[in-house]
């Protein structure tokens, strides 16, 4: 494809977004400069589940507001807010109640899955182009239950999956066990989700890309960007801390959640916030994994992935800035141990990430609406690994002038 050869890109962040972004960007013929203030694919994109879940699932719903005082006094429930941070998350915590009022729900979900359809073809189709197939196992995951009662809990999402055609099916305790022989045999009853991939390496996958991109003759540049201006005569150009400015025809905006920053720099501010999450990598974990494991009542995953076992999830309110709890993880590996009875915690290593999270759960995929030439990607929030391709194919067809394969009007900034 050579549309546009001439023209310049900055893609800033070099997460699993800007850096999908930047390859898909540079693939096409424009000459792109990827900035990133650390080094490539050490943000949240480091230690995500490596799962390409493709089963959408809206954050808030109709009854959402009745379960969380439950959640949310629970020490080891799915959810934790620090006290201190409560004033600051309430304006969000709002509109994340108002998106799951039915009618709003419905239009989230289909939104989601308008990403999620092409999602698996789209990974599939970047892997081939930077060589690395490889990268994606073709087991699925499984959710599991432990008990009839969680079964009956998740219906819903069961009965969406359903809805929108989702390949799945229900297994009963020795269906789950020839799949996944080191699941306990308490789990009364999974999920199979065969389409829901994983990836071997997040932080490797960040890595390929970026180098593709390079090979492909892009550019990387160390440095914060603090906003982007408007350049006389058409383009941008993207301020620095230190004050260097880049020039280009175009920059998107793919810096996790300090893209709220920018944003707001730019006068345009968007309620992303940090859902903080933590992992376990286990790397002698005693046991063999070939599926990823999601217990939904739990909210936490178990994947093979990184060369061990990594046990993550959940969500902890408190802002970019506090210091991680890692009592949090530890909560995960109890409740992963037993699902997992011979889970050993050995040569093993906590990590904490920021997802940048929207409060109607989808991504922002976006001209800006204040400074033409710049464009957002981000607000990924739960699911940045699994739309990662799509958003780069649809940001890549919007800035070369071409009609996105989906309807862009849900992801657009000015939404709020
Ligand atoms: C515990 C956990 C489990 C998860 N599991 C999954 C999963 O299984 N599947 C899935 O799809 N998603 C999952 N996610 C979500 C996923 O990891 C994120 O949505 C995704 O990594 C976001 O990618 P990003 O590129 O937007 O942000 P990041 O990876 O954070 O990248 C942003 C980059 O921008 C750079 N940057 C920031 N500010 C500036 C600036 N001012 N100037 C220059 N550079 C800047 C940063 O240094 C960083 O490199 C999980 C997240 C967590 C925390």
């Amino acid at each position: 494809m050579m549309q546009d050869t001439k023209k310049t890109t900055i893609v800033i962040g070099a997460g699993i977004v800007g850096a999908a972004t930047a390859f898909e960007l540079q693939r096409r013929g424009r000459q792109v400069t990827l900035i990133d203030k650390g080094e490539p694919g050490q943000g949240t994109s480091f230690g995500n589940m490596a799962s390409i879940a493709l089963d959408f699932a809206a954050g808030s719903g109709p009854s959402t507001w009745r379960k969380m005082p439950g959640w949310l006094l629970d020490p080891e429930g799915p959810v934790w807010l620090r006290p201190a941070y409560a004033p600051k998350i309430i304006p969000w915590f709002l509109r994340f109640l108002a998106a799951g009022r039915p009618s709003r729900l419905r239009q989230i979900e289909d939104a989601g899955m308008s990403l999620s359809a092409p999602a698996l073809g789209d990974f599939r189709s970047m892997l081939q182009a930077i060589g690395a197939p490889e990268l994606m196992t073709e087991e699925g995951c499984l959710a599991i239950y432990e008990t009839e009662a969680e079964f009956a809990g998740d219906r819903g999402h069961i009965e969406m999956m359903q809805r929108y055609g989702f390949e799945h099916s229900v297994l009963d305790n020795a269906g789950i066990r020839d799949l996944e022989p080191s699941l306990s045999p308490h789990i009364a009853k999974a999920v199979l989700l065969p389409n829901n991939k994983s990836i071997r390496n997040p932080y490797h996958l960040v890595l390929k890309l970026v180098d593709a991109a390079k090979a492909a003759g892009a550019g990387f540049v160390s440095g914060a960007v603090v906003t982007i201006e408007r350049r006389a005569g058409g383009g941008v150009t993207v301020v620095l801390s230190d004050g260097r400015r880049i020039e280009a025809d175009d920059a998107v905006v793919a810096a996790g959640v300090p893209t709220r920053a920018i944003a707001k720099s730019l006068g345009e501010p968007i309620p992303l916030e940090t859902e903080r999450g933590y992992h376990t990598q286990i790397m002698a974990p005693g046991i063999e994994m070939r599926y990823s494991v999601i217990w939904p009542a739990r909210a936490f995953m178990v994947t093979p992935t990184a060369g061990g076992i990594r046990v993550g999830g959940n969500v902890e309110l408190a802002g970019l800035d506090a210091p991680p709890d890692y009592r949090r993880p530890r909560v995960l590996v109890r409740h992963a141990q037993r699902a997992l009875p011979g889970l050993k915690v050995e040569d093993a290593k906590d990590w904490m990430g920021h997802r940048p999270s929207l409060p109607d759960t989808i991504p922002i995929i976006s001209a800006s609406s204040r400074l033409p030439g710049v464009w957002y990607a981000t607000g990924h929030g739960h699911l940045g690994l699994t739309y990662s391709a799509t958003t780069a194919r649809l940001i890549a067809d919007m800035i070369g002038g071409i009609t996105p394969s989906i309807d862009m009007a849900p992801f657009r900034i000015n939404r709020y």
